[in-house]
């Protein structure tokens, strides 16, 4: 996810529910759903498909929704493509999630979707309403483009209908956490902010007289439309972390597909492990921990799946990552991890004309022998 994917670390959302025994595995306490892939902008290092034109049925979700609250999921958030491209869809899950119960994470959004102000302040009305009680969490970066008007028109509309002054966090994608942050320097001149670094945080504030937004940082995963962007094997290999902070997590896409996390590669056939129209979170679950990769990843580790295949052929990475999910997406697009096969991104997903929201006909990706067919996902042996 997707998505402007925001990686939510696991101090942000707290580590995955307790098992009984003292093991690790795939343990979900987050659920996220993305309405809809498609998008306003066109960013150049998206990862979601933004032209296919999937939307999430609104029942469909509401009744996946009540089976995660049976689990014991309490935790959930939203992203897209641009999730306030429907409206009707956040509306209606908030409501339901609130009336459960559930604790709310983020709105991933880049925060100029609207036309009007009045579009605008109508939508986060609805979404206050509705109970919504978590962060809209704005995309801010050379990628997203410069919009710093509107993006301080959202910003301004967003403080003033929540009534909040920590209603909004920042997301940046770069390089390295101090690189990148003109674009959110614009927007704290626009909304006459300082930005300053928080030692107890651990990260930078933009902080106006009545708004305080954290800055999270995105580490740039060069995949899918970025994947002429150089520098991802920058010569270090990343700190295991059992994807405790991006995974442990139920991402449902628009077409109904379950994903364990919101990294980069989360958009991969090879990381489904379920689909909503057919599957409970329990049978989704188990699926994971029977999957060859997702169920490896969260039980031993990336490090893991890396040892095994350069032990088998120690050429078979051009050299190494800091970023988990690029090593994730190289691997599973490659073919390099057993027992899953390879495909995807500009190597052979996204293939063949889609209409994007506005009906334009687009084509991504690399057409691959005329076919337009996906890869098979790799389900684990003797999962439904
Ligand atoms: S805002 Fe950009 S990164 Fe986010 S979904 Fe749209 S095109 Fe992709
Ligand atoms: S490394 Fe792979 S499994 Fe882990 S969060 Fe990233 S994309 Fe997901």
């Amino acid at each position: 996810m997707g998505t402007h994917t925001q990686r939510v670390t696991a101090s942000q959302r707290g580590l995955g529910r307790p098992v009984r025994r003292r093991t690790r595995t795939f343990r979900p306490n987050y659920l996220s759903f993305a309405g809809t892939y498609q998008c306003n902008l066109t960013c150049p290092h998206c990862c979601v498909p933004i032209e296919w034109p999937d939307r999430l049925d609104i029942g469909v979700a509401r009744r996946f929704l009540e089976d995660a609250h049976r689990y014991g999921i309490e935790l959930i958030g939203f992203t897209g493509g641009e999730p306030f491209l429907y409206p009707e869809f956040l509306v209606a899950l908030t409501r339901w999630a609130a009336e459960l119960g559930f604790r709310f994470d983020k709105i991933v959004t880049n925060g100029v979707w609207h036309t009007s102000r009045r579009q605008l302040r109508a939508t986060l009305r609805a979404l206050v309403e509705a109970g919504f009680t978590g962060k809209l969490g704005l995309s801010v970066d050379k990628f997203h483009g410069s919009h710093t008007p509107q993006l301080a028109e959202f910003c301004r509309s967003a403080r003033a209908i929540f009534g909040r002054d920590n209603v909004m966090s920042l997301s940046h994608a770069s390089r390295r956490p101090d690189a990148g942050l003109e674009p959110v320097q614009a927007l704290a001149r626009e909304l006459d902010a300082v930005i300053e670094w928080s030692d107890l945080l651990g990260r930078y504030l933009l902080v106006s007289r009545d708004l305080t937004m954290t800055l999270n940082w995105n580490h740039l995963a060069p995949v899918e439309r970025a994947e002429r962007l150089v520098g991802a094997w920058d010569g270090t290999w990343f700190a295991e972390d059992y994807c405790e902070g991006p995974g442990q997590a139920l991402i449902v896409n628009p077409n109904g597909e379950v994903k364990p996390c919101c990294g980069f590669a989360s958009d991969l056939d090879q990381l489904t492990i379920g689909d909503i129209h057919r599957d409970t979170v329990k049978q989704i679950v188990r699926r994971a921990h029977r999957h060859p990769y997702v169920g490896k990843v969260f039980r031993e580790g990336l490090t893991a799946i890396r040892d095994e295949i350069l032990a088998r052929d120690p050429d078979a990475l051009p050299g190494a990552t800091s970023n988990h999910c690029y090593f994730c997406w190289h691997v599973l697009t490659r073919g390099l991890a057993e027992h899953v096969p390879g495909g995807g991104g500009q190597i052979g997903k996204w293939t063949g004309e889609r209409p994007n929201y506005q009906g334009e006909l687009l084509q991504l990706g690399i057409r691959r022998g005329g076919s337009d067919r996906r890869p098979p996902v790799a389900n684990a042996p003797g999962s439904p």
